[in-house]
């Protein structure tokens, strides 16, 4: 089984991501790689979400569910 980056294509090997043929009949299985990952959380942090915001969702999040034990 292949591991293929969803964004950029290149497949998983023993020394690193790296362009190459894929034989699609061998079975794939899709993840993202480490620069693509990168890339992805820059975006989203451009974009979508500061970390402040995220904390805060989280904050809230769990007091609505009634703190899972968590809430102090
Ligand atoms: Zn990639």
């Amino acid at each position: 089984m292949k591991t293929v980056c969803c964004a950029c294509r290149r497949a998983k090997g023993s020394v690193g991501w790296k362009e190459e043929a894929v034989d699609h009949f061998m079975g794939i299985t899709y993840g993202v790689c480490p620069d693509c990952y990168c890339i992805a959380l820059e975006k989203i942090r451009a974009n979508y979400a500061t970390d402040r915001d995220c904390e805060n969702m989280l904050i809230a999040r769990r007091n609505e569910s009634g703190g899972l034990g968590l809430a102090g």
